[in-house]
């Protein structure tokens, strides 16, 4: 997923960056990096492997401030495309004598073994595996070799060769430049810091240095901000908009709000809606850490089945899903969650989950109900089944990994030993929502991808 910051024309560009990147940090824990400029030297960049916090010391952020810089761009880490090495931590640059250009950038790329022999054939070297790496360095060969014109041109350009999914901050010198690709499937809002401008993947990142939201940032949209202010650019070609919908199931925060929708508000409408289908009897309903509890508090307040707490997470764990390997994610649950015997025991209970993606989760968290003696569980998840993979900046896996593109759901149910199974239909998580499903892409629920592909991606293997 990622998370992306950038601040423009702001005193206290990196201590704000260093804030809001920490507030973005459940988008990726793997790397992080800030690029900075003070409008006379080309920007500096720093980044490390690990949190916010523990890639920026005291020592780094000095070294960064030196230069007294008004603008920055920042990224937290959750790899798709690379693996979890220094080098493919973000923001990624593009150089030359002149000019240098850096990115911080949410994304994924469909076509990018063609892209990077495109670049090579042009004598660019590419350093690392990551997009993001890409898509500055095609910027800069619009820019710089291609000569398309001013930067804003040169972005356009590379919206028109590249098939994939950015929303991204670009630094430069002076300027700042922030974009969504013309679907627009990964968030991104603009604000307003005193007399600055701030851009982030989530509005969480501006309630923590106390800025004003202004609005989203639109799919295909290119905002420039300069000593002028911020002037606003649609050149790239009009296409459906397609927000990932796990946006609102998943990933982006309960505080932070998209298209005027708090997610925490949606999230229990969605517990509402599973009432509705799934109308349970029941001793208690208790939510699963975090994304499942405004669900299981929308089910109890719809059904006036008692909402209790059951399970207690460790908040020094970070998300499970998050660790790439499956040896750790199986181990992460357990670490992560603590049911409470006492409260559970005896207990026919309904348990909210936002949803099952490969399975080892559900699994974990349903013996350990059992082992915690419920009587019987009632699994219930505010997501349809999922059951193709993601192209667009998420890591789901092959299809063949995912539970419900292999099994049917009382086959599901039987393995991981449930009393019931319930997943939210696709009409009830819009109705949740409040908005209209052609906004969406929802390729994970129905394959509908709004991307073209003109090549199956690895992660089609064995389909
Ligand atoms: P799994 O164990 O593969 O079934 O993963 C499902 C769990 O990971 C659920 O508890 C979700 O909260 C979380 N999750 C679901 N989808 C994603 C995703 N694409 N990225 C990160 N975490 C996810």
């Amino acid at each position: 997923m990622c998370g992306v910051f950038g601040i423009y024309g702001h005193v206290n560009a990196i201590d704000a960056a260093v804030l809001a990147l920490r507030a973005l940090q459940h988008r990726g824990q793997e790397a992080a990096g800030i690029a900075v400029a003070n409008g006379v030297r080309q920007p500096k960049v720093r980044k490390g492997l690990g949190t916010v916090i523990q890639v920026f010391s005291k020592e780094v952020l000095q070294d960064l401030n030196e230069r007294g810089p008004f603008a920055a761009i920042g990224q937290t880490r959750y790899s798709t495309k690379g693996t979890n090495t220094l080098v493919n931590a973000q923001p990624h640059w593009a150089e030359s004598l002149q000019e240098l250009f850096a990115i911080a950038d949410n994304g994924d790329m469909l076509n990018l073994p063609e892209q990077k022999a495109r670049l090579e054939k042009m004598g660019i070297d590419i350093l690392s595996g990551n997009d993001a790496e890409i898509k500055i360095k095609t910027i800069a060969a619009e820019y710089l070799i291609n000569r398309v014109g001013p930067l804003e041109q040169a972005i356009i350009a590379m919206s028109e060769q590249i098939q994939g999914v950015y929303s991204s901050c670009l630094l430069t010198r002076d300027k700042m430049y922030a974009f969504r690709d013309p679907h627009g499937i990964r968030p991104l809002s603009l604000g307003k810091l005193d007399t600055g401008w701030v851009v982030a993947s989530e509005t969480c990142a501006f309630d923590v240095i106390n800025a004003e939201y202004i609005r989203e940032i639109e799919p295909g949209e290119i905002l420039i901000f300069d000593q002028n202010g911020v002037r606003s650019v649609n050149g790239m070609k009009a296409c459906r908009k397609s927000l990932c919908i796990f946006e609102f199931i998943y990933f982006a925060r309960p505080d932070s709000i998209i298209y005027d929708k708090l997610l925490e508000e949606a999230r229990k409408r969605m517990g509402e809606e599973l009432f509705r289908e799934y109308p349970l009897e029941a001793d208690m309903v208790i939510g699963i850490p975090d994304t499942g509890l405004p669900g299981a508090m929308g089910y109890s307040k719809a059904s006036g089945i008692a909402y209790e707490r059951g399970c207690i997470k460790n908040s020094y764990i970070g998300r499970s899903f998050i660790e790439p390997q499956q040896f750790m994610r199986e181990h992460a649950v357990q670490i992560k969650l603590n049911f409470m015997e006492r409260v559970i025991r005896g207990k026919n209970l309904v348990a909210v989950e936002d949803s099952i993606v490969r399975g080892t989760t559900s699994e974990r968290i349903v013996q350990m109900l059992r082992q915690a003696r419920a009587e019987k569980v009632h699994l219930l998840l505010t997501s349809p089944p999922y059951k193709r993979p993601c192209f667009y900046a998420i890591d789901t896996g092959r299809r063949e990994e995912l539970i419900a593109a292999r099994m049917s759901v009382p086959e599901i149910a039987s393995k991981l030993g449930v009393n019931t199974l319930g997943y939210l239909s696709l009409d009830g998580l819009y109705r949740a929502i409040g908005l209209e499903r052609e906004l969406f892409c929802d390729a994970c629920f129905t394959g509908d991808y709004p991307i073209p592909m003109e090549h199956e991606p690895s992660k089609f293997e064995g389909e």
